[in-house]
């Protein structure tokens, strides 16, 4: 099964993509992981996408559908995939339907007051990338599923988050639109735990298999 998780920063399709990762046994794909990976290691698309990331923009659509198409040819996607962070406009969109049978959507649909404070209070395993908020923490500092450490990203900060909910609700929003009309949406309230977010993301998985 091909799957696209779409949602604002911080509606959590992170979360959900670990869980779904698991369970479902299909390679997570985020792009916003390849290009922290890539900035990280200062690698030339790292070093391009980093003037965007740390502004809270997107980078350009044309490096990150070259990335998108390089990833989804290896083996491991041969069976299926999760994509998450991608596509994020229009024309990612586009550029996807011609090399990828998308089976299903899934839109978490947060309430917009609820995303700066997730945003902002989120920790991120800098091992195998789950997330956290410092206020279900208790002040731990290890990732509860490998052990490694948890830090803040750079980008989670006020001003970086309000400037990605505006690219959001301006260029991403539209993709809920666009997907509806295909018929292969499914939305799901985010407004509550993960936990209950992927019973029912896993209910209708488990109906579509
Ligand atoms: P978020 O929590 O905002 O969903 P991600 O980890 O998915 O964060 O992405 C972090 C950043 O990486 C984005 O703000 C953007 O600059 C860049 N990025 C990720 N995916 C894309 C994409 N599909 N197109 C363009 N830029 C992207
Ligand atoms: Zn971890």
């Amino acid at each position: 099964m091909n799957i696209i998780l779409l949602g604002a920063p911080g509606a959590g399709k992170g979360t959900q993509a670990s869980k779904i990762s698991d369970a479902y046994n299909l390679p997570h794909i985020s792009t916003g992981d390849i290009f922290r990976e890539n900035i990280k290691n200062q690698t030339p698309i790292g070093l391009l996408a980093k003037s965007y990331t740390d502004k809270g923009q997107l980078v350009p659509d044309e490096v990150t559908c070259k990335i998108v198409e390089e990833r989804l040819s290896r083996e491991d996607c041969k069976n299926g995939y999760m994509l998450d962070g991608f596509p994020r406009t229009i024309a990612q969109a586009e550029a996807l339907d011609k090399i990828a049978n998308i089976d299903l959507v899934i839109n978490i649909d947060v309430d917009f007051s609820l995303l700066l404070d997730r945003l902002c209070g989120r920790r991120v395993c800098k091992d195998c990338g789950e997330s956290y908020h410092v206020s279900r923490l208790n002040g731990e500092t290890k990732c509860a599923r490998c052990g490694g450490e948890l830090y803040q990203r750079k980008d989670d900060n006020p001003e970086t988050v309000q400037s990605r909910l505006d690219v959001y609700k301006a260029q991403t929003a539209p993709l809920i639109d666009y997907y509806t009309k295909k018929g292969i949406i499914f939305n799901v309230v985010g407004n509550t735990t993960p936990e209950d977010v992927f019973q029912k993301v896993a209910e209708k998985l488990d109906a579509m298999k």
